[in-house]
């Protein structure tokens, strides 16, 4: 039995998921078999290669897995880790299109991993093999603009997917689209302003919606708003990272941030940007001054706090857990952090679970606009920024003139100012994930759905129905 197995019962990850799809499909009425369709995964690419590390040739494990082509191309991320396989590869495409239909991306879901720790090798191994992958993945079309699209995920960033999109230009030259094969890459290599923060941003979206909800709040003894809400944040990695310091920004209180090595709590809150700081230094978060530390991390997630952000990994939350979790609002920002029978533990105890296919799809939203961005071979913004900002010039001259009063020069600035494309990149996540919310929120009520995550599931499957019967394979 392997470890996942352990924390899940007798079934494994992709199972997971397919129990979470069953529930959802109790409330939608179509033919079994059209499930059955949605639910498989289209294409699984398991892919073994040799590379020269030192003076030794190793051989490496790999996967691309497409879950679903009813939308092209395929999107989705690249994680590096000892805990790659085919079965976790699978369940995270599977993720990725239900996310994507929630999102209104339109893209088929779509993962890929390579089994490696990225701490113990060095940044040039890691090129070989990066590169490696890619060119496998051409090999057999299973990358490009128009095919699967690659991006960040856990233990991968702007510089694994700035080596991607290299290697694809150099064995693709003179395709004008190469750009749109891979995002999340550096804006100077074509990425797109805000995709490093998009997911802790979404997930951040995602709870300050929740948190305005005031019969939510009240169903959990909480007070309406984020400010003073005490916060538990597990995985200081990019998700985890960004939205730590949204949160933090925003008024919450970090009481604890949990990583790999151990956690540290203080509770009258963390300064995130301190903490980050001092993990760079030392290489832990362990020790830092304004704060206690507890050796084992794992407990840090049953500390008593109002929201749990689990974002480092899959099943950290498990049957033998779930009892201990004080926390009135899971937010998961990592994908699949909750088993079921935890899921079902947690529900039973009236704790909301707002659920990854909806939370973290911050990361693909904004993709999503990167890709386009790619696509259309211009900058947002650059198009219409002095137009706007000539236009709000000519209305402030006309409302100073009616109103015979001069407007101050800092109002001025902030009224005149034309978008930038960050400002077009965050004002389209916010709408995305402020609708997505309410829309899973609406359903759950109308259809009287127990809770959030079979409402997201209820929500995508009956979208991409919806693509199924526009291509006319459904009947
Ligand atoms: P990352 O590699 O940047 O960060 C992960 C962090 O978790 C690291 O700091 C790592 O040290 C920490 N960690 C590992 N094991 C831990 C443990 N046992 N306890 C506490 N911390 C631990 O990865 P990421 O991109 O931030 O991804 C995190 C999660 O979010 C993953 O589940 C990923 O699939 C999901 N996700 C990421 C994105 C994205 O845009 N990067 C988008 C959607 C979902």
């Amino acid at each position: 039995m392997s470890k996942n197995q352990n924390k899940t019962g007798s079934y494994s990850f992709f199972n997971c998921i397919e129990k979470n799809f069953d529930k959802a499909a109790r409330f939608i009425s179509i033919e079994k078999g059209l499930l059955e369709q949605i639910k498989a995964c289209n294409s699984v690419y398991r892919m073994h290669f040799p590379v020269k590390i030192g003076k030794e040739i190793k051989v490496i494990e790999a996967y691309r897995v497409q879950h679903s082509h009813h939308k092209l191309p395929c999107k989705g991320g690249i994680r590096y880790s000892m805990k790659v396989n085919q079965d976790e590869i699978m369940t995270l495409a599977a993720l990725m299109t239900y996310k994507c239909a929630i999102v209104d991306v339109p893209f088929g879901g779509a993962k890929g991993g390579i089994k490696i720790d990225p701490q113990t090798i060095s940044s040039e191994n890691i090129e070989k093999i990066t590169r490696r992958y890619t060119s496998e993945l051409i090999k057999k079309n299973f990358i490009g603009p128009g095919i699967d699209v690659p991006a960040p995920d856990y233990g991968t960033g702007e510089r694994e997917m700035s080596w991607i999109f290299d290697t694809f230009l150099s064995l693709r030259s003179g395709d004008v689209d190469a750009l749109a094969c891979v995002t999340g890459k550096p804006v100077s290599q074509g990425g797109v302003r805000g995709r490093k923060e998009a997911t802790g941003l979404g997930v951040f979206y995602g709870i300050r919606e929740l948190c305005h909800v005031k019969e939510d709040m009240y169903s959990v003894g909480l007070d309406v708003g984020l400010v003073g809400k005490k916060i538990i944040i597990q995985g200081l990695g990019n998700v985890g990272y960004h939205a730590a310091s949204f949160f933090h920004e925003s008024g919450a209180i970090i009481i604890a941030l949990a990583e790999r090595e151990g956690a540290i709590y203080n509770e009258n809150g963390l300064n995130v940007s301190k903490v980050f700081l001092h993990l760079k230094n030392n290489g832990s978060i362990l020790n830092f001054p304004e704060a206690k530390n507890i050796k084992n991390t794992e407990k840090a997630l049953e500390l008593e706090c109002d929201i749990l952000i689990p974002a480092a990994l899959e099943n950290v939350i498990h049957k033998n857990n779930a009892n201990c979790i004080k926390a009135k609002i899971i937010g998961e920002a990592a994908n699949g952090p909750i088993t079921p029978e935890a899921d079902e533990i947690l529900d039973k105890k009236g704790v909301i679970i707002v659920p990854d296919i909806y939370l973290n799809a911050g990361g693909v939203t904004v993709s999503y606009f990167e890709w386009l961005k790619n696509l259309s071979h211009v900058r947002y913004g650059r198009m219409e920024k002095k137009f706007r900002e000539n236009v709000n010039a000519e209305f402030l001259k006309v409302i100073e003139t009616v109103c015979k009063k001069k407007i101050s020069i800092e109002e001025k600035k902030m009224i005149l100012r034309g978008p930038r494309e960050i400002d077009l990149v965050r004002s389209g996540l916010e709408d995305t994930m402020i609708n997505g919310f309410h829309k899973i929120r609406d359903l759950k009520k109308s259809l009287k759905i127990e809770n959030m995550r079979t409402a997201a599931f209820v929500l995508s499957i009956k979208k991409i129905i919806d693509s199924y019967e526009k291509l006319g394979i459904f009947p």
